[in-house]
């Protein structure tokens, strides 16, 4: 990380500490990064398609990527997929524990199955040697929408105690068959009781975490209702892998994801662009600026800021704590900062190019800073 984003205690989130499970190579839990996921929205039997979705996402920087496998010819499908994916499989389940039984053996990294509602103590067994014998994790996905009938008896209605419950009475299904590599959620569309369910469930178990809003909306409606649910529980330490869920292409729900990560300092990746709404003082067009870099930058992994403030009210604050800046000066011209220094003036209709190659020079240069660190 540059210099430039140094660590200060008022920036730091103490996380909760669980204990660490693998995704086939990604550890989730402990002091490993909170992973995004996503899910493809693909038919799971057509293997190009959902291959070339999964790459996509990986590509857009998901960790992990969820395939739905409701029936024989998607868990046939996955092998495939499986095979092709840079990034490990979740196999989603939900009542059939042969599709269980056929993802394990399909490749999957984890099942995403509710021991629970899969049957009798068989077939949970048979699911969870399946689980043991392919090296698979497992996710117990407890949701508002389908809780358990006895529960809702008891409860009246989906509410944290009885998420809590749905969730610790499968944990001890897996824990009776000694089966330890599991994470849990609880999720819910209202954030309140998604984040009550959460909280309490954080406290009774040591289980990774992942974290979701489900059914959240469409792109921005659903965004900040992620961002409101996840990052009030990521702020206080809770989640160690997230998937915003949102009626949208899943490379968008990658993208919100790590947006909410960057927001609060947990994760790091591509261009972090600080930029004004502008108004009338803005010495170029930001917004159609804005617009082009981004699309422009989105090659760039490695993690940096990039300002591009309108005028000299705030440019130059910013400036000085982004990578690389650029402030809006007038008479069609504004100036270039790097590495939070004043460097030189800048014409605006050169504007789009020269911050391209100047954010491209800071990457190779903060990536030689990140090797050299790595190496010591
Ligand atoms: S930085 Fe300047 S141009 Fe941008 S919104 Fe503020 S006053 Fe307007």
């Amino acid at each position: 990380m540059s210099s430039l984003h140094s660590i200060r205690p008022w920036r730091q989130i103490d996380r909760r500490k669980s204990r660490q499970i693998m995704v086939g190579n990604v550890p989730v839990g402990g002091d490993a990064p909170i992973t995004v996921q996503t899910m493809t929205n693909t038919d799971s039997s057509d293997v190009a398609a959902t291959v070339a979705q999964v790459q996509a996402c990986a590509e857009a920087g998901a960790d992990i990527v969820r395939v739905s496998t409701p029936d024989e010819s998607s868990t046939k499908a996955l092998r495939e997929v499986v095979k092709e994916s840079p990034v490990p499989i979740v196999a989603d389940i939900h009542f059939h524990y042969k599709r269980a039984i056929e993802a394990a053996e399909a490749g999957a990294a984890c099942l995403r199955i509710n021991p629970g509602n899969i049957g009798d103590a068989t077939r949970v067994r048979e699911v969870i040697k399946a689980a043991k014998d392919h090296g698979c994790s497992i996710r117990i996905g407890v949701n508002a929408g389908s809780l358990e009938k006895h529960l809702l008896d008891k409860y009246a209605e989906p509410c944290p105690e009885a998420m809590i419950e749905s969730g610790m009475d499968h944990i001890r299904i897996l824990q009776d068959n000694d089966f330890h590599e599991f994470k849990i959620s609880c999720k819910a569309s209202d954030v309140f009781l998604a984040a009550a369910a959460y909280q309490g469930l954080a406290e009774i178990t040591d289980a990774p975490i992942h974290l979701g809003i489900t059914e959240a909306g469409g792109l921005t409606s659903g965004t900040i209702k992620s961002a409101i649910g996840l990052g009030n529980l990521l702020w206080s330490g809770i989640g160690d892998t997230i998937r915003v869920s949102l009626s949208a292409d899943p490379v968008e729900e990658v993208k919100v994801g790590y947006e909410i990560l960057k927001s609060l300092g947990l994760r790091h990746r591509g261009v972090n662009i600080i930029s004004c709404p502008s108004c009338a003082r803005q010495g170029f067009d930001v917004i159609k600026t804005v617009e082009a870099l981004e699309k422009r930058l989105e090659h760039i992994k490695t993690p940096m800021s990039l300002s591009i403030i309108g005028c000299v009210v705030n440019g130059p604050g910013e400036a000085l704590m982004t990578d690389v800046g650029f402030t809006g000066g007038g008479a069609g011209s504004g100036m270039v900062y790097l590495a939070g220094k004043q460097s030189h003036k800048l014409s605006n209709d050169q504007m789009v190019e020269h911050i391209v190659e100047q954010v491209e020079k800071r990457a190779s240069l903060i990536e030689a800073e990140m090797a050299a660190d790595a190496a010591e």
